[in-house]
């Protein structure tokens, strides 16, 4: 009896025990990414009900969080990136905050009823919702606690409380917190967030934040032939047994050999894939630019969207370029491009006569780099 308390239903060695907390501890990364990110929050992947139902109970006994709270603190970070309102900023929280303290900040946004409301619609309200995972949200991961002890004996504390730290260690602070501060960034998106790893497996694919943010209702998180999202794999699988379907996925542009004539097809062209064309500017005609100047700025504030700068920032990089007459003419088109892109223009002749204007104002610089890319401009193509 003794023996059976100390080592539970199922004795197994280390290994053994290793393999179980990784597994269980994978599945609660699935459903995040899976469910509560790519299914409910941004409607890329449409999940069948047995198996959207799997995921919430599985959420529900391993996290305790809600559809809801996780959903609507999400769409706000999205909506309000990098400002003051967003919940869990590096840049205004510090990077150590949102890795050592992410979870208490997605506690605090939790408790805030106006953020829950504003961004928590198309969230399950069932009856399961209301009386099981919302009315007795900590009853879960009390009854795991009770399962791992009667499976594993005193070792099932242990794994209780890895499966506890996972999803704050590796999704509030890693995701949070890591992906928008180190690694490598595929978009010069609105905000700071990296691709932390080509290959995504750890947390589901979500290391590749920056594609995420770049395309954030596209379900397939990897967007370069050597990046893997494991996360996309699953989707695949279930998909294969009617479990899952997708939605939307990112456009991808490619640069075809003829340029495109027919205006229409520009804007749309353009429209679709503005964030390749900032990125293709960014990276082939500003980058090549400032780096034949050597300037003590770093190059990021120089990529960085206009409206992201602070006076002091926009002050310091205006008074730099005073003695760089080809890097400030890139610099300057590079802001009104973006401006262009990002407008509200409804119709697509009133676009493509904007962007006619500035490809006449960016010619004739005798800018190699610039020159190159009024070609490419009229040759993106949506696949
Ligand atoms: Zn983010
Ligand atoms: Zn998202």
């Amino acid at each position: 009896m003794l023996e059976t308390l100390i080592h539970g239903l199922i004795p197994l060695n280390f290994i053994e025990y290793a393999i179980y907390t990784l597994v269980v501890t994978h599945i609660t990364i699935v459903a995040i990414t899976l469910y509560l990110h790519r299914g409910v929050c941004h409607s890329a992947i449409d999940i069948h009900p047995i198996l959207s139902h799997f995921f919430r109970f599985w959420l529900w006994l391993t996290t305790s969080m809600r559809t809801a709270d996780w959903v609507a603190i999400h769409r706000k970070h999205h909506a309000k990136v990098e400002t003051s309102d967003d919940p869990h900023s590096p840049a205004v929280y510090g990077i150590n905050k949102v890795i050592l303290q992410g979870a208490d900040l997605y506690h605090k946004e939790k408790n805030n009823k106006e953020t829950i409301e504003k961004y928590s619609q198309n969230c399950p309200q069932d009856w399961i919702e209301e009386r099981v995972y919302t009315g007795r949200n900590n009853l879960g991961i009390l009854l795991l606690f009770i399962l791992n002890i009667i499976l594993f004996g005193t070792v099932g504390i242990i794994i209780w409380s890895i499966q506890m730290m996972w999803t704050p260690i590796f999704a509030a602070g890693g995701i949070n917190g890591a992906g928008h501060y180190w690694g490598y960034r595929n978009y010069n998106t609105n905000d700071d967030s990296t691709n932390m790893s080509p290959v995504g497996i750890i947390i589901g694919g979500e290391e590749l934040h920056n594609n995420h943010h770049a395309y954030p209702t596209a379900a397939k998180f990897s967007l370069r032939p050597w990046e893997f999202d494991i996360g996309w794999m699953y989707i695949k699988i279930f998909g294969a047994i009617g479990l899952c379907k997708v939605k939307r996925i990112a456009p991808m542009p490619i640069i075809q050999k003829n340029e495109n004539t027919d205006s229409k097809l520009i804007a749309q062209s353009l429209l679709q894939s503005k964030l390749a064309v900032i990125t293709d500017y960014t990276q082939k005609v500003l980058k090549p630019a400032y780096q034949k100047e050597k300037f003590k700025l770093s190059f990021k504030l120089l990529a960085d969207h206009p409206q992201r700068l602070s006076e002091h920032q926009e002050n310091k990089i205006n008074t730099l370029l005073e003695n760089s007459s080809t890097l400030n003419t890139i610099y300057i088109l590079k802001n009104r491009l973006h401006e262009i892109l990002h407008s509200r223009q409804t119709k697509h002749e009133q676009f493509v006569e904007t962007l006619n204007n500035w490809s006449n104002e960016a010619k004739g610089h005798g800018i190699t780099a610039l020159d190159d890319f009024l070609v490419r401009l009229r040759s993106y193509k949506v696949i």
